[in-house]
């Protein structure tokens, strides 16, 4: 367990094989049924009968997982500290943030969409890196975080709510119809939270989900 220490604390520990006999893993093309094996870091195990990716070691998998989601947590603290947008209109300024226009939001007539921006631009990000983290983290030394497992499951059902990008995208569109009446620019916030767009992709294709799931059943015996 622990010679993965020897090579320094980046070499990754091995994907381990789980306990409890065999495993198996169903193709989501064909359907196929295949027993499973942990691959080595780099290689990827594919369907006998289509050819799909069943699976894959992504190289420095739990490193890259938790460096993603600590810097979309971190990027997020620039989100919410710079503005997002200014607008000019006449001689009127204003700076938005992103937890102000939500907040706005819910005060005028539209409460329900200002809660769902704030639901799925704010809290699911910080929950989804935060998840990540705590669970990719202590296995990077062999260890499960208390509850990590459930913690995991939680973030692969939070995971479809992540609106980061498809509230970026509204926003573009958005600002091309403000563009007539007002001068918009992007605030220092918004290139942060495309960051954090980037960051979140990645932290969640950082490392397969069956890696994930051995290495969980691994550290928790
Ligand atoms: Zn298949």
């Amino acid at each position: 367990m622990k010679k993965g220490f020897s090579r320094g604390w980046l070499a990754m520990l091995p994907w381990p094989r789980p306990p409890g006999g065999r495993h198996y893993s169903a193709c989501h093309f064909c359907d196929t049924l295949h027993e499973s094996f942990p691959v080595s870091e780099g290689l990827a195990a594919r369907c006998v009968r289509c050819g799909a990716v069943l699976y894959q070691n992504r190289p420095a998998s739990l490193a890259r997982a938790s460096a993603f989601s600590l810097a979309a947590l971190l990027l997020m603290v620039l989100v919410h500290a710079f503005p997002f947008l200014t607008m000019d209109a006449a001689t009127l300024r204003r700076d938005l943030t992103l937890i102000g226009a939500s907040s706005a939001l819910m005060k005028a007539d539209a409460p329900i969409l200002g809660t769902a921006i704030f639901l799925f631009t704010v809290v699911a990000p910080v929950v989804l890196a935060g998840g990540i983290l705590y669970v990719c983290f202590p296995l990077m030394f062999g260890r499960a975080a208390p509850l990590a497992d459930h913690v995991a499951k939680w973030i692969y059902r939070a995971e479809p709510w992540n609106m980061v990008e498809v509230f970026l995208l509204g926003v573009l569109v958005s600002l091309l119809k403000l563009a007539k009446v007002a001068d918009v620019h992007f605030g220092f916030g918004f290139w942060a939270f495309a960051g954090v767009m980037l960051c979140m992709a990645a932290a969640v294709a950082g490392i397969d989900r069956e890696e994930l799931w051995d290495r969980l059943e691994v550290a928790k015996k």
